[in-house]
């Protein structure tokens, strides 16, 4: 049986890869600090005899004993409001976590998989973002805690890569929605549910009109596992190309829960990307790879475990 440790398990996207890990027959080990994590997200898979959770800041120096096949590192905060909570904590989980786990590859000879972002684009001068734009991106502002972050770590990475010969893999994650984002995440998905469940204002952040590109959790986990498969150590971006204005989300929202809250227009926060996304076509021809699950479908799945979350 395979081992794989996955830092941030316990988070919306760490959680999902834990239990496909499982059902792919590893056994897992799920490192999670629990500041932005949340322990009801592994409570299906906790009683699995194949997996362990051990609460433990990867920042700090970190020890797995027996082999390890794969460490995914999946941790750190990850929404705009998280992050602008916890800005030295991105930066060291970025920065020093990455340190760490790149360490115990090293150490274990385990492959590596690096969970990265489309925030290494910044606000983006091009779009859609294909692997080979080099972003543009605010090193002192409110979201350069991230950016940064992720920009230092898969520089780390190609490092180990090149220097220590790691396998190693980096996935760049566009906005991934989905059950199990938490209710007070802060980032749109779930603030606009909430607040159409409630029938409370929509808070649509400067005049509605950036856009972004939602990709469902499974199709995200599936791309993911895909590029575990490949033997392929540039980034690649996972997401859905679908691209639409925040205010059309907002309104695809209103639809799905046939809310008649009002929509509220907001200042728009420091450097918010005007635009964003992914140019799948490496996905696409290496690991015939793309999104399946359309906004409509995903939303709908969406709103169901909100309404049970939140009534
Ligand atoms: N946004 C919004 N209202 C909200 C939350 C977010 O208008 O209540 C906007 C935000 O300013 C950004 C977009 O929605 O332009 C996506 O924000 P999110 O926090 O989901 O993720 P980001 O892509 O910025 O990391």
């Amino acid at each position: 049986m395979k081992t794989a440790v996955v830092t941030g398990g316990c988070g919306f996207l760490g959680s999902y890869l834990c239990a496909k890990l499982l059902d792919s027959s590893f056994r897992v080990l799920c490192i999670d600090n629990l500041i932005t994590g949340d322990l009801q997200n592994i409570e299906r898979i906790s009683k699995n005899k194949n997996f362990e959770f051990i609460n433990h800041d990867v920042s700090k120096y970190l020890e797995v004993e027996g082999e390890v096949d794969w460490i995914l590192h999946f941790a750190s905060p990850a929404s705009p409001a998280d992050y602008l909570k916890y800005p030295i904590q991105t930066l060291k989980v970025g920065a020093l976590g990455t340190h760490n786990t790149l360490g115990l590859a090293k150490a274990k000879k385990s492959k590596y998989m690096l969970a990265s972002t489309s925030e290494v684009y910044g606000d983006p001068l091009v779009n859609p973002q294909a692997e080979d734009y080099w972003g543009n991106v605010n090193p002192i502002g409110p979201r350069g805690v991230y950016d940064e972050a992720k920009r230092f770590a898969e520089s780390l990475t190609m490092a180990y890569n090149r220097t220590h010969k790691i396998d190693t893999r980096i996935v760049r994650i566009f906005n991934t929605y989905g059950p199990r984002m938490r209710h007070n995440d802060g980032r749109a998905v779930p603030n606009f549910i909430v607040q159409a469940l409630k029938g409370e204002d929509l808070t649509i952040y400067g005049d509605g009109t950036q856009t972004r590109s939602f990709c469902y959790v499974d199709d995200l986990i599936e791309g993911i596992t895909m590029l575990m498969a490949a033997d392929y150590n540039q980034p690649v971006n996972i997401g859905n190309p679908r691209e639409l204005k925040i205010l059309d989300l907002a309104n695809i929202i209103l639809d799905i829960t046939k809310s008649q809250s009002k929509i509220k227009l907001l200042e728009l926060p420091q450097d918010d990307p005007k635009v964003r996304r992914p140019d799948i076509s490496k996905a696409k021809s290496m690991l015939n790879w793309q999104a399946k699950v359309s906004a409509e479908e995903g939303l709908k799945r969406t709103v169901e475990y909100f309404k049970q979350k939140i009534f």
